[in-house]
Order: structure tokens, then sequence, then C-alpha cells
């Protein structure tokens, strides 16, 4: 019962939070949110596909976008899932697909961003991310609830990677990962340091408007300009105010048929019914 009722409160929220089921409907959104001067970040919704069908319609989907955001000329980049390229098939499989999917986006000047999954999938994503730094065109997102997040950035910041900062979606062992918002939050925090002190390219992803702001003082000081970024449909409106302040604004717009997954991650993080409640009465406009 429990699940058919957290069933049916995600399909009420997924309309806020995605795009829509099609490739045709994420590219009207990235055309809207273009249009008040922020990036889109492309997501193809599904995980964890071991069908060969699944994984080969999803990469057909990647290449239709890629032609799509060169036709239309949008402001647009990619962000993949490893598991949906076939990371649970074989990592041969996956780096073929990423691979091709990486260097059509280079033909096109599109940008390639790796999401990051559950812990045991983190040193094969960095790994096969490793080697499509030579690229040029290929970002990689960082949990900073992982207890390792800190050695990792390290080390691909060394190698020139690009780093998208993120707190995490997954629900994960207290071995691995700090537990408490407190304990993220600061991690967070001495990440994003350690990306202004070192780094040349990254993204900041949250909606934490202390660590949004603290970005914008570092900005300042250090003179250099990160890249923010937002889920699509948590805080439309301020991502709108922040490009119009000339801050390099990103959404990630997730679209497809395949949206439980990553809706029940929002309405976990939406935490309480208030935030839920707040999130669908809330129009579905970009301004929202
Ligand atoms: C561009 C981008 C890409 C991402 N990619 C990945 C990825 O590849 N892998 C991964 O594990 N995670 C990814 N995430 C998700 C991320 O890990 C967090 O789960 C998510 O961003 C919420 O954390 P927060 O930083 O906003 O901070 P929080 O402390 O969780 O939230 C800060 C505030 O934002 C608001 N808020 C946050 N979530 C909601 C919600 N669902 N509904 C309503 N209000 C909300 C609340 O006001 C809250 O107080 C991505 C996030 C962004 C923005």
């Amino acid at each position: 019962m429990d699940s058919m009722l957290s069933r049916a409160a995600a399909r009420l929220v997924a309309g806020r939070w995605i795009a829509g089921t099609r490739a045709d409907d994420a590219l009207k959104d990235a055309k809207a949110f273009n249009s008040r001067g922020i990036k889109a970040i492309l997501n193809n919704l599904g995980e964890a596909y071991r069908s060969k069908a699944k994984i080969d319609s999803t990469v057909s989907n990647y290449m239709y976008l890629i032609n799509s955001i060169s036709g239309m000329r949008l402001s647009a980049s990619l962000s993949v899932k490893p598991s949906q390229l076939g990371l649970l098939v074989s990592e041969k499989e996956l780096e073929r697909n990423y691979l091709k999917i990486t260097r059509a986006a280079k033909k096109n000047g599109i940008f390639v961003w790796l999401d990051m999954e559950e812990h045991d999938t983190v040193d094969s994503t960095i790994e096969l991310y490793r080697r499509s730094i030579k690229y040029g065109n290929t970002g990689i997102c960082i949990q900073s609830y992982l207890r390792r997040s800190m050695d990792d950035e390290k080390r691909i910041v060394g190698d020139g990677g690009i780093i998208r900062l993120v707190k995490g979606a997954y629900t994960e062992p207290r071995d691995i990962a700090f537990q408490s918002r407190a304990e993220v939050t600061k991690h967070y925090s001495s990440m994003m340091d350690y990306l202004f002190g070192h780094a040349s390219a990254f993204m900041i992803a949250t909606h934490d408007m202390n660590m949004i702001s603290k970005a914008m003082r570092l900005e300042k000081r250090s003179k250099k300009r990160a890249m923010l970024g937002m889920l699509k449909g948590i805080m439309n409106r301020e991502a709108v105010r922040l490009a119009g302040s000339g801050e390099d604004m990103n959404i990630y717009v997730p679209f497809g048929p395949d949206w439980v997954a990553y809706s029940y991650r929002r309405l976990t993080e939406a935490g309480h019914t208030s935030l839920i409640l707040r999130s669908l009465m809330k129009r579905q406009s970009i301004d929202a």
C-alpha cells in the first residue's frame, strides 16, 4: 500500500521535475530555458539496464539529441548514466556506448557529463571518465556525501578533469558516506574550496542557497567563474534570477518514460510534506 501511495505521489510531482516522455519535450524545455539565459543539461531517464534493446535505444536517443541540439542551435549539454549505457552488462559495453556518444558530441561542440550513481559504481565511472578527459568535452559528477570524494576530486582535478559537485542522491551505508546533512554540507563546502583553489572549470550543482552564496563570494575573490547547476522544477525562479545577474546557470532536464526511480529520489529529498505540497502548488512554468 505504501509503495502504491508513493508511486501515486511520484506520478503527481513527476510532471514538475521531468520535461515529458519524449526527447522533443526536453528540447522544447531547453529552448525555453535558453530564452532566459539558462543552459540545459539533457538526461534520458532510465538506469540499471541489462537489456541490450533498452541500452541501444538510449544511445539512439542521445544521438538524436546531439543532432537536434546542433540543428536547433541550443545551448545544451548531455548527462549520461553509466548504468543506462551498459555498466551492468560489461565495462566494455559501457565504454563503447559512452565513447560513441562523446565522439559524436565533440564533432558538434557539445559537452557530455557522466552522472554518478551508487557507491559500487564509483571506481568504474571514474576510470572511464579519466580515459575520456583527452577528448576535452567531458565532465563527471562527484558526490560530497561519500567519504572518499575529496581524494577523487584531487586526482581528477590533477588530471585536468571537470567536476560537477553535488551532495549525492542515493542511500549509502555509514562506513562509506556521511549521513547527516551537516556533515555532507561541510564536506561539500571544503570540496568547493578545493575546486576554486585548484580547478579551472567546474560546476557547483546545488539548491542550497548558503553554498550558492559562498560560490558567488569565492567567484569574486578568486576571479574564477563557476558553472552553477540546478535540477528542473526545484528552484526555477532562483535559476532565472541567477542567470539574469550574469551567472553561468545550467538546469538538468530529464525526460523519458522511465521516470519512477528519479522521482522517488526527488520525493525523498523534498523530505517533508510541506515541501512536496509547495512543489505541487507552484505553477509548472520555468518561472516557478
Ligand atoms: C545539476 C545537478 C546534477 C546532479 N547530478 C547528480 C548525479 O549525477 N548523481 C547524484 O547522486 N546526484 C545528483 N544530483 C542530485 C544531488 O546529489 C542532490 O541530491 C540534490 O541536488 C539535492 O541536494 P542539494 O545540494 O540541493 O541540497 P539539499 O541540502 O538537499 O537541499 C537544499 C535545499 O533545496 C531545496 N530542495 C532540494 N531538493 C528538493 C526537492 N526535491 N523538492 C523541493 N525542494 C528541494 C530545499 O529547500 C532544501 O532545503 C544532481 C543535482 C544537480 C543540481
